[in-house]
């Protein structure tokens, strides 16, 4: 079969879920029984995320292959289940970067580069790219920002073209709306989706299916409202209503005929019933009453949650798992630097620390890890985490405050984080960071490998500093474990603490591996200590031994 493409544009406002219903209905095309992919088209001039604040654009979700992307690439890997790769993200940067450096050559034979073809037809290779590079048979393709922005023209011009290419039984446009509430007369109103429709029309794009999000139900005349002034079938407007449980949106979809839909749009037959179980269990636990457990995260863009979205999302897995609501506090280290915050750190069970860049607020976070140690708290260190928990503790064995890591003390006499011997004149030439799945052996009789259950795993990795090698034995004898090496033994990849509940770090990022379905083994570990801590019992465990009393 030719491959198939739906395409997801936004209209009216941004931030109304565009990536979550693309990323929820590859599911209910994966779960049809057809491999899928999801490709997200940025149109900032950036050529990654990698560089851009977390303020600006939350998160940077890293794939297997190393590549920065994107945080709507974490909801396509966590809602399919799929790992997706380097074509996957594509920004007006790579586009012009790639573009240019042709001109630059010579390969346009003195011809003028411009918008139309030379740019567009990059856009559209890039596009196809990912059917040659993974196993999909239907890859869908998203958008960034809304319908009117100047930048994103390009790349609704390269779909349009891609309808008269491939023709109207491979393309479906997809347009995601928001339907704003107006409290005076509590109604709803379309015509901003249809302005925004409107405007898609006059760039040569008639969407084939409405998606109306919105946070009050919508009844069905509005729905059929909005099928006559969008020109779509009523069968083709999915009104889509803002849910507390974000992975019930795939059930949402379903139970409106979304995949069965689509996949008519497309002349395909399902290849198998699409099978809920796990999905409906999953957002019943949700829903369902369950005792509390409290976590600080104690990070440096903590008024941006999506800033660290997979970490929540990662905890939010685990414990649904484990049968308890996990209440995550958001505590600015830097405040804990001032004093502040620190009533939040102590009416927790748990601590996490986060990965992050540049030293504002480290000292904070120090600060937090030597209160995990000292009070015996469970403590998950990811990346720069256990990079400062290895620190913390240095500093307690060593006797000296001056204990650093070089990233932000370059002249300390203890560089306890440090790059490596052979990393330092990569460095100065400017391309330096270890990216992506990088393998590591688990050593036995460790909290990592006890959570784990296995002798090798892989994880993503993003981060330029290592644990340094010099101050292996001292700290070891200490009472540091390295639960987790490289291959080789040269790179500890797992540091955890002996005479402490748990209190383990990790040099990689576990978060982007976590799964609603497949929690991550490290976040699970974590929070069954923070569950401990917080005195409640096991649920399974009360099951068993219900049960053995009633067999007994
Ligand atoms: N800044 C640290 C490093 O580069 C940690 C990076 C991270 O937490 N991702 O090694």
């Amino acid at each position: 079969m030719s491959t198939k493409y739906i395409f997801f544009t936004g209209g009216v406002v941004s931030s109304v879920g565009k990536g979550v219903t693309a990323a929820a209905l590859g599911l209910l095309l994966k779960e049809r029984g057809f491999n899928v992919a999801v490709q997200k088209l940025d149109p900032y001039i950036n050529v990654d995320p990698g560089t851009m604040s977390p303020y600006q654009h939350g998160e940077v979700y890293v794939l297997d292959d190393g590549s920065e992307t994107d945080l709507d690439l974490g909801h396509y890997e966590r809602f399919i289940d799929i790992s997706l790769n380097r074509v996957c993200n594509v920004t007006t940067g790579q586009v012009y970067a790639e573009v240019i450096g042709k001109e630059r050559r010579g390969d346009f034979l003195g011809g003028t580069i411009q918008v139309i073809p030379h740019i567009t037809n990059e856009i559209k290779r890039r596009i196809s790219l990912v059917a040659k590079t993974t196993s999909a048979e239907i890859v869908l393709v998203e958008i960034g920002g809304t319908v009117g922005d100047i930048e994103s023209l390009p790349f609704l011009e390269a779909l349009r073209q891609m309808r008269s290419d491939l023709g109207r039984e491979n393309t479906v446009y997809v347009h995601v709306t928001w339907l704003p509430y107006i409290g005076a007369t509590g109604e709803l109103k379309t015509k901003p989706t249809q302005h925004s429709v409107r405007e898609l029309r006059s760039i040569g794009i008639s969407p084939d299916v409405i998606v109306a999000r919105s946070d009050y139900p919508v009844d069905d005349d509005l729905c059929e409202k909005i099928a006559l002034f969008c020109d779509v079938t009523r069968k083709a407007v999915f009104p889509m209503i803002t849910t507390d449980v974000l992975y019930e949106v795939p059930l949402l979809l379903e139970r409106l005929g979304a995949g069965d839909l689509l996949l008519q749009r497309l002349g395909l037959e399902a290849r198998r019933q699409p099978d809920w179980k796990d999905w409906e269990r999953l957002t019943r636990d949700v829903r369902r009453p369950k005792p509390t457990v409290r976590v600080a995260l104690v990070g440096k863009y903590v008024e941006l949650h999506d800033a660290y979205m997979s970490v929540r999302e990662a905890l939010k897995h685990a414990a649904i798992s484990l049968g308890v609501e996990v209440d995550i506090s958001w505590v600015h280290s830097a405040e804990l630097e001032k004093g502040r915050g620190w009533d939040v750190v102590k009416d927790a069970n748990g601590v996490i620390v986060p990965g992050g860049f540049g030293s504002r607020g480290t000292e904070g976070k120090i600060q937090a890890a030597h209160y995990a140690r000292e009070n015996k708290v469970p403590y998950l260190g990811l990346c720069l985490g256990m990079q400062l928990m290895v620190v913390e503790f240095a500093r307690h064995v060593l006797g000296s405050d001056e204990v650093n890591s070089s990233e932000f003390d370059r002249s300390t006499p203890y560089p306890v984080i440090d790059l490596m011997p052979d990393q330092k004149s990569i460095s100065d030439m400017g391309g330096t960071m270890r990216l992506g799945l990088y393998p590591c052996v688990l050593q036995p009789e460790s909290l990592a490998a006890e959570a784990y259950q296995q002798k090798i795993v892989q994880e993503r990795h993003r981060h330029r500093f290592e644990f340094n090698n010099a101050y292996r034995e001292s700290l070891q004898k200490a009472g540091m474990r390295y639960s987790g090496l490289s291959p080789d033994g040269r790179l500890v990849e797992i540091a955890e603490l002996d005479d402490h509940p748990f209190m383990l770090g990790t040099q990689f990022h576990p978060e982007f591996l976590s799964r609603p379905n497949r929690p991550h083994p490290l976040f699970v570990a974590f929070l069954k200590a923070v569950r401990e801590r917080a005195g409640i019992r096991d649920e399974n465990l009360e099951l068993k031994e219900e049960q053995l009393r009633v067999e007994g």
